[in-house]
């Protein structure tokens, strides 16, 4: 996890990292540090907690220098304080380090330093590197950073400087530790990720793993951890720079939520025929090798599992093809049985997420094909895959994912539809109606978002309770786990998303007056059995909050608030529903005065196991 940044050039230094830092606090906000050269020098500065505590003290004693380096860390070996906080120096306070990931033999090599006569001034995995480096250095810092790397095992994306070399930094990344390298004219700029320096570059090079990058002014050279050159095309940029900032909205989480029309939009463009028909010849995957699938498997963790649900019951339902759904956390030593008539889906917003990643070497191994579903071009996961589905979401800062779950269902959706349509399992008039259902998505999910200001006093309301339930069926199970994650992670109330005909086999026990609950209620083949759930839950005194369709009345009727959305195809609907449930969970945290954008505890992209 973490955000890292660097850059040589003749701007401040420290105003750059800090604005490349303060683009990627979504990656961790346990304390922020930077380093810089400075007339043969190391000088330093970091704090705990957030990146403002740092300004605060940079504003006070300010650091000039030729080259430096910026971290925010999510701490994973040592608690987050000023000591723990990065960069880390060597005993002679010549060579700072910045990390990401974590290095997973740091005991052992530590006792051997401390051996050697090392002192440590933190309890973090990285400050090995800093010394190791001390220990290997004798005038070549990239030759230093090469050997320590044979020493070192573990993912990360390490960044060096050294006093002795004013004018250069070195960068490693080995696992999922995404940095990015970005060229601009006699500067150049690294980040973990491209909001960073999109103000500065759209040029970059997507340094992969296994390899070391020395940063210049004049540019970046990469190589292979073996010395061996590495030729990199320069990847163009388009992302909008204003759609990485919050554009006059209290949060990026709910700037987020306001572009979800656009990003369905964009998600479909090219996509969707205005006949309706699905073109996805962009996969790459050839019919006949759709026709011959014999099963899918697809793993996720976060929201992108919920995600990976709906597309669950999309394609066993269209493409009538069995589907296994995994957390990729679990799917890694579960050791699944695939082969090559497989094939595997891979969700993930980053494509770096750490365990994904990890199973997707298992399915690879195991024979299956891999389709990758992300957000970001140049991901690890988009590189390994044989076929890629982007989500066209542009970046997401709020921590909490809201535009990219979507984008990641209209994904799904869309592969469903076509994977139906190759295999022959449905009917023109089926497929005719979830075309047109895609179509009117934007401007429903559009629609939807006008409850926001009926959301506001329902949020006041339901903030001091301390556990909700959230229920749904079929399609919107997944919908109700989704909604229930996202009022955890940001307003810190305790929710269970539940399959309501689970209700009564445990959950029932929880209700009482205090307890609200959020049915998705909208018009389905199951929505008879939902409203049942409803009555039974109200019959419990818990105050129901309904999702549905407007003027139903059947609907209505058990439901102390409901939210109406637009009706839409029962299986497009779900990406509907979501809207209010996104709006309830960012209220009721705002009222409670959550840090929405940054949740405590979480950080945005989870490259650590
Ligand atoms: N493992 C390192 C630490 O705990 C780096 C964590 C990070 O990626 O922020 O300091």
């Amino acid at each position: 996890m973490c955000g890292i940044v660097g850059y040589v050039g003749p701007r401040d230094v420290v105003g750059v990292l800090l604005d490349g830092l303060r683009r990627l606090e979504y990656r961790g906000y346990d304390s922020a540090g930077v380093a810089v050269v400075n007339g043969g020098r190391v000088l330093g500065s970091k704090r705990v907690g957030k990146l403002a505590n740092l300004e605060e003290v940079l504003v006070k004693t300010p650091l000039h220098g030729s080259a430096g380096i910026g971290h925010t860390r999510w701490a994973t070996h040592g608690r987050p304080s000023d000591t723990n906080a990065h960069p880390h120096l060597d005993c002679k306070g010549r060579i700072a380090v910045i990390h990401n990931g974590i290095i997973e033999n740091h005991a052992a090599l530590r006792a051997s330093l401390v051996k050697k006569g090392h002192t440590f001034a933190s309890e973090t995995d990285t400050e090995v590197v800093a010394h190791l480096l001390e220990d290997l250095y004798t005038g070549d810092l990239v030759a230093a950073v090469r050997e320590t790397l044979k020493a070192v095992s573990g993912a990360y994306a390490l960044g060096v400087l050294c006093a002795d070399a004013p004018d250069q930094l070195v960068f490693a990344r080995n696992g999922a530790s995404p940095l990015i390298i970005g060229l601009g004219d006699g500067e150049t700029f690294v980040a973990s990720d491209i909001p960073a320096i999109l103000n500065y570059t759209r040029r970059e090079l997507i340094v992969q793993e296994g390899e070391v990058v020395v940063v210049t002014r004049d540019g970046a050279t990469i190589s292979t951890f073996n010395g061996a050159h590495v030729q990199r095309e320069i990847t163009n940029i388009n992302w909008d720079v204003r759609s990485a900032e919050k554009g006059g909205f209290k949060h990026f989480m709910l700037k987020e939520m306001y572009e979800q029309p656009k990003v369905v939009k964009d998600t479909l463009v090219g996509r969707l025929r205005t006949d309706g028909s699905i073109d996805l010849s962009e996969l790459g995957l050839s019919e006949s090798r759709l026709r011959s699938l014999h099963k899918i498997s697809i793993f996720a963790c976060g929201s992108a599992f919920y995600a990976a649900a709906y597309g669950m019951y999309l394609i066993r339902q269209l493409a009538k093809l069995p589907v296994e759904l995994e957390l990729a956390s679990e799917f890694r030593y579960s050791e699944p049985v695939l082969d090559k008539n497989t094939l595997a889906i891979a969700v993930s917003q980053s494509g770096e997420t750490a365990d994904t990643l990890e199973a997707v070497r298992i399915a690879k191994e195991g024979g299956a094909s891999l389709l990758a579903v992300t957000n970001v071009v140049g991901s690890a996961l988009a590189r390994t895959a044989d076929a890629t589905l982007f989500m066209q979401a542009g970046p997401e800062i709020g921590v909490a994912a809201t535009k990219t779950f979507t984008a990641q269902c209209v994904d799904m959706a869309l592969f469903a539809m076509h994977l139906a349509r190759v295999r022959g399992t449905i009917d023109s008039g089926t497929l005719d109606g979830l075309g047109q259902a895609l179509r009117d998505l934007p401007s429903f999910v559009d629609q939807a978002l006008n409850v926001n200001d009926e959301v506001v006093p329902v949020a006041r309301r339901i903030a001091p309770a301390s556990t909700m339930l959230y229920l749904g069926r079929h399609v919107n199970f997944p919908i109700a786990l989704e909604g229930a994650l996202k009022l955890k992670e940001i307003s810190y109330i305790h929710a269970e998303g539940y399959a309501a005909g689970e209700m009564k086999h445990g959950p029932i026990a929880l209700l009482d007056a205090s307890v609200p609950v959020v049915v998705l209620a909208t018009k389905g083949p199951v929505q008879e059995k939902i409203l049942s759930n409803m009555a039974e839950a109200k019959a419990r005194d818990s105050r129901i909050i309904a999702v549905a369709n407007p003027h139903d009345d059947m609907a209505i009727e058990n439901a102390d608030v409901v939210f109406t959305v637009p009706e839409t195809h029962h299986l497009i609907q779900p990406i509907v529903n979501v809207v209010p449930l996104y709006l309830l969970a960012y209220h009721i945290a705002d009222h409670k005065g959550c840090d929405v954008d940054q949740p405590r505890n979480l950080a945005k992209t989870v490259t650590v196991e």
